[in-house]
């Protein structure tokens, strides 16, 4: 039995689940083996001030500490900044970027990655960014909780429930809706990048993310659609012509995983902590999972230090 019943370990449970047990609380971790998280199609990408190019302030406020929050707990956090860069013909891009954030310099990206030597005349570099491979990240937090002894399972709950499923929490929580991101694993060994590079496009702006061993995230697409199915042919043709354009040896990739994600999202792409119908929720993670769940984790923690108090009378 125990006294917290975490429901979800995408990165929202995970993240939760271990603060209850760095904090001597008993608790479960409830899973759905056959239900795929957002999680797991996620960049990793740490990028408090380039997600400011189009979310609200408190994204980069309670973003800034997720690299160290995650470099205390995990292996393989990258504190490698971003680099922006833009087509010529769309190099005003760059200049509207710029004029949306903080925390740049500008830069002839091929000194920053040499890879893209002559390929951009200027880049925009956030020097206090970071990324990680979020399944590496993910299975790291999961072994570290089942060598604590926290249960992990798919049985029924035995405490008090902490709702953290992601979009699948739209059955309680019907102001939630779904964000579908599309993305690509390449396989392109003879392009070294050692951080995150953000290709700006009107329409079709990209990114890649190095991963161990020669491997590349592709992303992502964001359509306000609830539907899970595999890539769409346009959005393939529109993420692969994206990232040929940031460079041409990519055409050479090997593409050796596409897929698709539900981001979950409130009205306003903030996360929140809320308690409803008998349980908590953690959700409304959108595109910034792995930067704000350590941050609500916390937050969701000292309310229920309130509740532990009320519950033993301190
Ligand atoms: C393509 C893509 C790229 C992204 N890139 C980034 C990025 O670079 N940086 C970043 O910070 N964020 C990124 N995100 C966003 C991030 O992935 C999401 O915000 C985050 O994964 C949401 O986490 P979650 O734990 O709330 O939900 P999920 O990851 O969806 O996890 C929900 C969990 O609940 C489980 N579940 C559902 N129903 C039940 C049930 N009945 N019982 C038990 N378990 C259940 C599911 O199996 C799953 O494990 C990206 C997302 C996508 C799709």
């Amino acid at each position: 039995m125990s006294r917290w019943s975490v429901v979800g370990s995408g990165v929202a449970g995970l993240c939760v689940a271990t603060l209850l047990a760095e904090q001597g609380e008993t608790v479960e971790i409830i899973t759905q083996p056959d239900c795929r998280a957002a999680s797991h199609w996620a960049g990793g990408m740490l990028a408090p001030w380039c997600e400011a190019e189009s979310a609200p302030p408190q994204v980069i406020e309670w973003g800034q500490h997720a690299a160290s929050w995650w470099a205390k707990r995990v292996e393989g956090v990258e504190q490698q900044g971003t680099l922006v860069v833009a087509p010529p013909r769309d190099s005003r891009e760059l200049t509207r970027f710029a004029s949306m954030t903080e925390q740049h310099q500008w830069v002839a990206p091929g000194e920053v990655e040499p890879a893209l030597e002559n390929r951009f005349a200027r880049g925009l570099f956030f020097a206090g960014e970071a990324h990680l491979d979020p399944r590496r990240a993910l299975q790291q937090l999961h072994d570290k909780l089942q060598q604590a002894g926290v249960p992990i399972h798919s049985g029924k709950p035995s405490g008090k429930i902490i709702d953290c499923r992601g979009i699948h929490a739209a059955d309680q929580q019907p102001s939630l809706r779904a964000v579908r991101g599309e993305m690509f694993i390449l396989h392109a060994p003879e392009i070294q990048l050692s951080r995150p590079v953000r290709l700006l496009h009107p329409r079709f702006p990209c990114y890649l993310v190095p991963r161990a061993s020669g491997h590349f995230m592709l992303g992502a697409t964001m359509v306000e659609s609830h539907d899970s199915s595999p890539i769409s042919a346009r959005a393939m043709m529109e993420l692969l012509s994206a990232a040929y354009s940031l460079h041409p040896a990519l055409a050479e990739a090997r593409i050796t995983e596409s897929g698709t994600g539900l981001r979950p999202a409130y009205q306003q792409n903030l996360p929140q902590v809320r308690y409803e119908n008998g349980r908590f929720f953690l959700n409304g993670l959108y595109r910034h999972g792995f930067l704000l769940a350590p941050i609500m984790a916390e937050k969701l923690m000292l309310q229920l230090t309130q509740e532990i108090s009320y519950a033993s009378g301190t």
